[in-house]
């Protein structure tokens, strides 16, 4: 029961990751087209994307296909990979909609584009950054679908690293472009978790 657990939680896992990459890669085709008016990437950007990458991707990609390091495994339970799979569907749900919502606006890291306009709706009129929400969920449905506690933590460290580098940063960066009116939209939304951060 527990190897089929444990088996069952790494294929969803792989499956999720292939969807995450469905639901990213028009976007980031479309970005290449649009012209990018101030912003691009800094150092600690890299550092905050590179994190994220590996603790959500490449880690765990390499403890499915070699289950090292098999020290650190933890007992795999249905349970735990049942929750894992509805965390991790939740996440890409929220992945997809906070990517139709941004639109054109969308770029890998901190940037204004061309014609750039503030988007507070879907989404966005309940937190500010719901991408970094589904990378959020994305990590907590990785720890719980991954029967080992250094793939599966890695997610949610990758996760953090990116958001404590970025998030001052990018609402910095939106309130010199967007002024009042993103400083009435920071008033009346929370960073990441609805009504609560
Ligand atoms: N932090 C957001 C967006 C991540 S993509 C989220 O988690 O959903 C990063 C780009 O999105 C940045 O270059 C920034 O210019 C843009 N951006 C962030 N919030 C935005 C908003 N509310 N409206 C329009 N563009 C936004």
């Amino acid at each position: 029961m527990s190897i089929a657990a444990a088996s069952a939680g790494e294929i969803i896992w792989v499956i999720g990751i292939v969807g995450w990459y469905v639901i990213r890669y028009p976007f980031e085709r479309r970005a290449k087209r649009v012209r990018v008016v101030t912003g691009g990437r800094s150092r600690s950007d890299t550092v905050g994307l590179a994190s994220a990458l590996f603790g959500l991707a490449i880690l765990p990609g390499f403890y499915v296909l070699t289950g090292i390091p098999a020290a650190a495994d933890r007992p795999a339970s249905v349970w735990a990979v049942a929750l894992g799979t509805i965390i991790f569907c939740l996440a890409l749900w929220v992945f997809r909609r906070s990517h139709k919502e941004l639109g054109r606006n969308w770029s890998i890291t901190l940037e204004i584009r061309d014609r750039h306009e503030l988007v507070c709706a879907g989404p966005y009129a309940l937190v500010r950054h719901p991408m970094y929400t589904s990378f959020m969920l994305m990590g907590l449905g990785q720890a719980f679908l991954l029967p080992n506690w250094v793939a599966g933590l890695s997610g949610l460290i990758g996760f953090a690293v990116l958001f404590l580098l970025r998030v001052d940063k990018e609402e910095r960066m939106m309130l010199e472009n967007f002024g009042s009116q993103y400083r009435a939209y920071m008033e009346r939304t929370k960073r990441i978790v609805p009504y609560l951060y």
